[in-house]
């Protein structure tokens, strides 16, 4: 991976709305020494500084920054948000802004590391224009109200919210506002954000009131809502613990206009993530351990039973999950048996089951039902291992095969081509520097019987 300070800007890039825009490295290295220098002048004067999503806009409006697909320039102001934070995504990844490492913690396991994300971004889809993904590049839908937690508005309790789209220029006083201070929610902040309806509610006083007073978990849904409608679902990194192997995906840029709440409850494990208001809700608990086992071993002699296999041992792991090749935490696995070693020992095939990883989709998804799930991941796991008696496992190679396309699908297919295209010409130099003494001995060979043959 180069260092981010040895990256260039892409010269073309495809933006979310269609819109193909070009830009100078150049320009916007010089520019942005300018608005970084300011910015430092007024810190150092105790003036304010303005956000940093503001900064950058007014990087990308220098002169010869962006320009159009045929070279006219370009006022990032008239821009659709989701194309302007595409752009600010590519000068973090450039390095023509500076990003912090943020701190995170490991989904799976709760080990902590730092990383600025916007380094790892996949930005082959943009540059080679391939954003026609179902899933990751589409477009947010403005014309439907989109289901929220209830919050009181006005008189009414309301648990829809309608937004409307942005432009740069109408979401201005929400990309000035400082990113570490206290967020002050005033009718012209409510418009900039583009929240067109709480329900019937059209009156930004009203709804401007409404947030200002709206519980943690209402809070946090619409700030979610926002993040889906102003940033594309491209704009994310992946980041593998190297503790566990979780795959962790970061948002990109780090730095966002609204920073999304920390909803986790106090006191639980780091590795878990809580359930917004699931007390409050009054969601089911979660088995403990004891019951969740009870629970396994019940199905799991029905299933065996059912497809006639026996002396698989079960073990129910309450450890850190183990992780697919693609870093996503397993519900289960099935670790096949070894043929007796020369002491006679043999091993028994083996299916695990994660009681955290249960745990943790419980709590993400309130409609996840664990004995339907426990059956399902059991059943899964016989069926790995007939296929394995039988000598061979289609059921696994489709899995690899899921995992290659998922991954190709955020590279980019001509961005892959490239990087096998690469690693084809690394291995062969590598091959070269490895066997050089060989060949260096088998040249003198030649070159000595090309001697000896000429005399
Ligand atoms: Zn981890
Ligand atoms: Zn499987």
């Amino acid at each position: 991976m180069p260092n981010p300070a040895q990256r260039q800007l892409p010269a073309r890039v495809h933006l979310p709305s269609g819109t193909v825009v070009r830009l100078s490295d150049a320009a916007a290295r010089a520019q942005a020494a300018a608005v970084l220098g300011a910015a430092e002048d007024r810190d150092g004067a105790g003036r304010a500084l303005p956000g940093r999503c503001a900064r950058d806009v007014q990087i990308l409006a220098g002169p010869s920054v962006l320009a159009d697909a045929r070279g006219a320039p370009l006022d990032p102001l008239g821009l659709p948000l989701p194309d302007a934070h595409v752009l600010r995504a590519l000068l973090a990844f450039a390095g023509v802004v500076p990003e912090e490492p943020g701190a995170y913690s490991c989904e799976n396991c709760g080990a902590p590391f730092e990383v600025a994300p916007s380094s790892l971004l996949e930005i082959g889809p943009f540059t080679d224009g391939e954003l026609d993904d179902p899933e990751l590049d589409r477009p947010f839908d403005f014309n439907v109200p989109h289901p929220i937690p209830a919050l009181r508005v006005g008189r009414a309790v309301c648990r829809r919210a309608r937004l409307a789209e942005r432009t740069v220029e109408e979401a201005m006083p929400l990309l000035r506002l400082p990113g570490d201070g206290v967020l002050r929610i005033t009718p012209s902040v409510v418009v900039a954000m583009g929240i067109a309806a709480l329900g019937n509610e059209r009156r930004a006083p009203v709804i401007a009131d409404a947030l200002a007073t709206a519980p943690d978990e209402a809070w946090a849904a619409i700030v979610d809502l926002y993040h889906e409608a102003r940033y594309p679902k491209r704009l994310f990194a992946v980041h593998r613990c190297q503790a566990c192997g979780a795959r962790n995906d970061l948002d990109v840029p780090l730095e966002r206009e609204l920073e999304r709440a920390d909803l986790r409850a106090p006191g639980e494990d780091a590795g878990d993530r809580a359930a917004p208001g699931a007390a409050a809700s009054g969601a089911a608990a979660f088995p403990d351990l004891d019951a969740f086992e009870a629970r396994v071993r019940a199905a799991a002699e029905r299933i065996y039973k059912d497809r006639g296999v026996r002396n698989i041992d079960l073990f129910i792991d309450a450890g850190v999950p183990a992780c697919d090749d693609g870093g996503e935490p397993l519900l289960g696995c099935y670790t096949p048996g070894t043929p007796a070693d020369e002491l006679g020992i043999a091993r028994p095939p083996e299916i695990r089951i994660f009681y955290r990883t249960f745990r943790a989709e419980a709590r993400e998804d309130p409609g996840f039902d664990v004995d339907a799930e426990i059956v399902e991941t059991i059943d899964h796991e016989v069926i790995h291992h007939l296929h394995h008696l039988a000598g061979s496992d289609p059921v696994d190679d489709e899995e690899h095969a899921q995992i290659e396309r998922e991954q190709l699908r955020r590279v980019g297919q001509a961005e892959a081509a490239r990087r096998a295209r690469r690693g084809a010409l690394s291995d062969l130099a590598g091959f070269l520097r490895v066997t050089w003494p060989a060949w260096l001995i088998a040249a003198i060979g030649t070159a000595l019987a090309w001697c000896e043959g000429g005399r």
